[in-house]
Order: structure tokens, then C-alpha cells, then sequence
């Protein structure tokens, strides 16, 4: 008598940003590839992996103790194999072999799309693995991604950062930037299209530094991508002011499927600041460039990313960010307290001398500044129409719909879910800081 065997399975634990997300998806695509299933329980998988983020400490820890928590299962089925990937494995290496005991393989940013051959080795020979040599090595390989959305999907273009800002850890765990080749990327972007993608999230650490080797750069890639039939958005995400071109302004201009959102981290409004963290632009240089983006660009949103509590930031130079979120009025703002990340200039050289308290306080004065103006903001939208695409049904309330608006602000309204995966064109009747809400008017397109 015949048996078949039940496929063994895998379970990817994913922290931190959206190249991590991103990461997981390509080793979820190696892993089914090689007839494994997926499963939301760690406890029910044979392949474990914890794709990791080192940026904020308590994500860090948190991977850390949910690894060492798989010691008693592993015990139980020795067959069990543990896998860390991501910044942490890459910045830590060996170390994290003996952090945690119920770990078998330690692989790094760039070894990641070995996972499947350094699995079977492990099983093999039985001895654990450290695999994070390919640091600076380009990859360009045919991967499988296995992407969670089936309208919008994240697309890498590049790797790594040469920057050198001194409290980021990413240009040690990232390696030097690599830029994947133009056409190698709009193949990708055709393949997804085929499959009924509509939206493509370009990713990067500094997207308009994209460069190949034949010196094409993002320009040429936006245009490359606006001509694809069938695409409908395309958004991308970091851009670097110190990268930010004529060049790349105005193809945003002449592309009409780039999303209307520039999201440019700013980090301080302070140039003594800016100079500690080694930023390479200075407050006028970043408010020429939002001047000159909007002048090309009147009806982008425009989102950015903030950091209190730098080591000596003073109160007065704190005043000069809030002065600048007042001045630029984002739509939208990632705000974080400085946190020290052993192996950063910043953590090995500057004293880490804003009180927490301080740091605490400041970073809520800037939210509640920040959550007025998207407030404002969203008012301001009220009664303008904008294209939605239609994600999918609001988790608040069943009977509503939700999508974005090409400045990528969330909207939900009433609809009858067959409108999902379309677009449509909805009239704004409300809004909070984070949501706007809409009736629709017309439906424009459908996949169907
Ligand atoms: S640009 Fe600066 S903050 Fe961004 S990844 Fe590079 S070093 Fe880190």
C-alpha cells in the first residue's frame, strides 16, 4: 500500500519595514517551491523563520525571546528547524547561536535566497549554520515572491545604502547599495500585472539612488514602468532628500501612474542636528526641495519621518522641527524617540543625554502637532473627488469598503464588495486625522 506523505510546513515570522515584508514573501515563495505549505502556527511547522528588524530594540527582543520560546518544542520534534533571518541575524551572527540554544540556522539579508539548500543542509549534516557572508554581493536571481495581496504587491529595485547617518544600522546589515537592472524589474512588474496586479510598491532604502550598471536610474525606471499596460499605480518608498533630482521630479510629473505621495524623511528640523546625524542635506535644501516638488507636483500628499530626543538636542532645536512640521504641513508623519543601536556611530560615540522624560515629552508634543494638521488636512478634503482603489472589506464594519486614494489616504465608504479590486471615483464627506470617509459616484474600471 501506497501512503502519502502529509507536505511539511513552514511558518515566517516577519518584524519591522516593508523590505522585511518583502524579504518574507521571496522565502515563503523558496519554500513552496520546494512542496512546503505555509501555516500561521509556529507550533504546527516544521521550518521556522524569524525574518527580523534591529532598528528599535523591542522588536529586536521580541524575536529573540519568541525564538527561545520554540525550545520546548523542539525537544518535543527534534525534526523542528529554526531559522533567524533579517538585520539582526546579519548584525549579530554567531552570537545569536548561542543567545538561543533551540536555534539550528542564522542567515543574513543577502544569504536569505539560500534558505532552502542551507534547510536541507542543516538536516543533513545536523550541525547549525551561520550564513551571512553574501553582505556585499549583488543577487539578481529569478525569485518566486508569494505575495500576500493580490491587487498591490511590493516590488524590490534595490539593496542596501551607502549613507553613513550615524544612528542607522541598516548600511552594516544591508550591505552597499545595488541596484537591480532596469529590465529585470519591469519584467517582474509585467509578470505581476499578468497575474492581476494593479499596484506596484517600488522598495528600497533609497529608492532615487537607484542606479544600474548600465546607468539607468529612477527616472528612467518610472518611465519604464508608466508603460506597461494594465498598471494602474505605481508608488515607491524611501526616497532620500541628499538622492532627491531634477530629474526624478519631474518624471513623477510626466508619469501618470505615479501615486500622488512623496514620502521624504526629514528627521530634524535642525541643521546642527541634521549635521549630528550626518544627514547630508541641510533645513533650506529640504524645504527648497518640497517647494520645487510641489510646484511640479500641487496635488501630492507628502509624509515623512521624524526622530526627538537625538543626543544634545536642546529644546530650542526641537522648536526648529516643530516649526518646520508647521511650515511643510504633512499629511502624514512616522514619529519615533531616539533609541541607541549598538554598532551605530551615534550609540558607539554620543552620549545618549535627553532624560527619557524629556524625549517622552517631546515626542507628544509632536504627535499632537502633527495629528492637528492631518486633521486640518482631511477636513480640507472634504467634498472632492478622488480615485479609490478597492482593497477590500473595512475590519470595522463588514458592510463597508476600503481602499486609497492616489495620495494614498485611507477611505472607507458603503459598497457592495463585487467593487473590490476596481476603481472608483468617490466624493469625500468626512474624515479624522487617519481615515477619510466617501460615497462613491462612479465606478471607472474592474478586473473582472
Ligand atoms: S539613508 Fe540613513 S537612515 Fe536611511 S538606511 Fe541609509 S543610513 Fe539608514
Amino acid at each position: 500500500m501506497i501512503t502519502a506523505t502529509a507536505p511539511k510546513k513552514f511558518s515566517v515570522i516577519t518584524y519591522g519595514c516593508q523590505m522585511n515584508d518583502h524579504d518574507s514573501e521571496i522565502m515563503e515563495g523558496l519554500l513552496r517551491s520546494r512542496g512546503y505549505e505555509k501555516t500561521e502556527d509556529e507550533h504546527d511547522a516544521d521550518v521556522v523563520v524569524f525574518n527580523t528588524c534591529c532598528v528599535r530594540e523591542g522588536a529586536e527582543n521580541r524575536a529573540i525571546q519568541r525564538a527561545q520560546s520554540l525550545a520546548a518544542a523542539k525537544e518535543r520534534r527534534p525534526g523542528l528547524v529554526v531559522a533567524m533571518s533579517g538585520c539582526v541575524a546579519q548584525d549579530q551572527g554567531k552570537r545569536l547561536l548561542d543567545r538561543i540554544p533551540s536555534l539550528d540556522i542564522v542567515i543574513g539579508t543577502r544569504d536569505y535566497i539560500r534558505l532552502p539548500e542551507l534547510i536541507e543542509k542543516y538536516q543533513i549534516d545536523g550541525e547549525r549554520i551561520v550564513a551571512t557572508e553574501d553582505i556585499d554581493k549583488p543577487f539578481s536571481v529569478n525569485l518566486v515572491p508569494i505575495r500576500e495581496q493580490k491587487l498591490k504587491g511590493f516590488v524590490n529595485i534595490m539593496y542596501g545604502c551607502n549613507n553613513s547617518c550615524t544612528y542607522c544600522i541598516v548600511p552594516k546589515t544591508r550591505g552597499e547599495e545595488w541596484s537591480r537592472p532596469l529590465a529585470e524589474v519591469v519584467d517582474e512588474v509585467r509578470g505581476m500585472v499578468a497575474q492581476g496586479y494593479r499596484e506596484v510598491m517600488l522598495l528600497g532604502q533609497n529608492v532615487n539612488s537607484y542606479m544600474t550598471a548600465a546607468r539607468e536610474d529612477f527616472a528612467d525606471l518610472l518611465s519604464a514602468l508608466n508603460e506597461i499596460d494594465g498598471l494602474w499605480r505605481i508608488r515607491y518608498t524611501t526616497s532620500n532628500p541628499k538622492s532627491c533630482r531634477d530629474r526624478h521630479i519631474e518624471a513623477v510629473a510626466g508619469c501618470d501612474k505615479v501615486m500622488e505621495n512623496l514620502h521624504l524623511p526629514v528627521q530634524s528640523g535642525n541643521n546642527r542636528v541634521l549635521r549630528m546625524m550626518k544627514r547630508a542635506y541641510n533645513v533650506e535644501r529640504y524645504r527648497y526641495l518640497v517647494e520645487k516638488f510641489r510646484a511640479q507636483n500641487p496635488l501630492h500628499s507628502l509624509t515623512t519621518d521624524i526622530i526627538v530626543g537625538f543626543p544634545t538636542e536642546t529644546e530650542e532645536e526641537f522648536q526648529d522641527t516643530l516649526n518646520l512640521v508647521r511650515d511643510m504641513r504633512y499629511d502624514n508623519a512616522f514619529m519615533f524617540i531616539y533609541s541607541p543601536r549598538a554598532g551605530t556611530v551615534s550609540a558607539d560615540t554620543m552620549v545618549d543625554d535627553v532624560p527619557m522624560k524629556v524625549k517622552k515629552d517631546r515626542l507628544q508634543r509632536l504627535i499632537d502637532l502633527q495629528e492637528s494638521i492631518a486633521f486640518e488636512k482631511n477636513q480640507e478634503e472634504i467634498g472632492r473627488l478622488h480615485e479609490v482603489l478597492v482593497e477590500g472589506i473595512s475590519k470595522k464594519d463588514p458592510g463597508q469598503l476600503v481602499g486609497h486614494t492616489r495620495t494614498f489616504k485611507r477611505v472607507v465608504f458603503d459598497g457592495n464588495a463585487r467593487l473590490i479590486g476596481s476603481r472608483v471615483n468617490v466624493t469625500i464627506t468626512g474624515g479624522n486625522g487617519h481615515t477619510l470617509m466617501g460615497d462613491v459616484v462612479t465606478r471607472e474600471a474592474s478586473f473582472a
